[in-house]
């Protein structure tokens, strides 16, 4: 464990004896909620709109790093984020930009939408740090796994998704190399599809509080379980 000396800002007292600990605690992640209010992404089976989706699984990632001590900057959670690289943008000295989205399918599939399920991640090529990004995206799917949720696979497939190559296919982790919010990162990036939520069974799973609690706190895991690598 690294000692951090703990710097004096005017008018901040730290009493003495007091003991902290710096580890994965030094670390910050950025979590960025997915799409903003004009353009809420993706609407569900139930005709709610992604953004909110991915707002409440954000705040509980948000509430569980926090627990063990990682630093959280929240972006766009106000709905406010119109143009993608101000998010990576107002990231700038993050140790990890994690982006949280709901999926969808291709528009002529939605009448099948039932078909598909299970959650995706992807990593850009173009990152700086893609050694970082790969192995954050594949401890997060993982750690998914670990806790009973299925890579949905489907955006890897020619023909129903976007032909994403796996770049580690068991954790559900693709490349989607011009992707916005991994591309303009300065730190590594990760993109969650956390569920189909097009799909009116999913959509029901990822409602309830204790399947979101469950997912958010595989996330804040393999991110915990990442940032304590030295990586680049
Ligand atoms: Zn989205």
């Amino acid at each position: 464990m690294k000692q951090a000396r703990i710097p004096a800002f005017a008018g901040m007292t730290i009493g003495f004896g007091m003991t902290m600990a710096f580890s994965a605690a030094a670390k910050e992640v950025a979590l960025d909620v997915g799409h903003y209010a004009a353009e809420p992404g993706v609407i569900a089976a139930s005709g709610v709109p992604e953004f909110e989706f991915n707002l409440a699984l954000a705040s509980e990632v948000k509430a569980e790093l926090e627990t063990h001590g990682v630093k959280v900057r929240l972006i766009g959670e106000r709905g406010d984020y119109a143009v993608l690289h101000h998010r990576t943008r107002d990231a700038r000295g993050a140790d990890l930009f994690v982006s949280i989205h709901h999926d969808s399918v291709q528009e002529h599939l939605l009448p099948q939408a039932g078909r598909f399920a299970g959650f995706s991640l992807f990593i850009s090529r173009h990152n700086p740090k893609l050694g970082k990004s790969l192995a954050c995206a594949s401890a997060i799917g993982a750690k998914l796994r670990g806790a009973g949720f299925t890579p949905s696979r489907y955006h890897a497939d020619p023909v129903l998704g976007e032909s994403r190559p796996f770049a580690d296919e068991a954790n559900g982790v693709h490349y989607y190399d011009n992707l916005a919010v991994a591309r303009t990162a300065a730190m590594a990036s990760v993109l969650l599809e956390a569920g189909v939520v097009v799909n009116r069974e999913e959509e029901q799973r990822m409602r309830e509080p204790a399947v979101r609690r469950r997912i958010a706190v595989a996330v804040a895991g393999g991110v915990r379980e990442c940032l304590a690598k030295e990586l680049q």
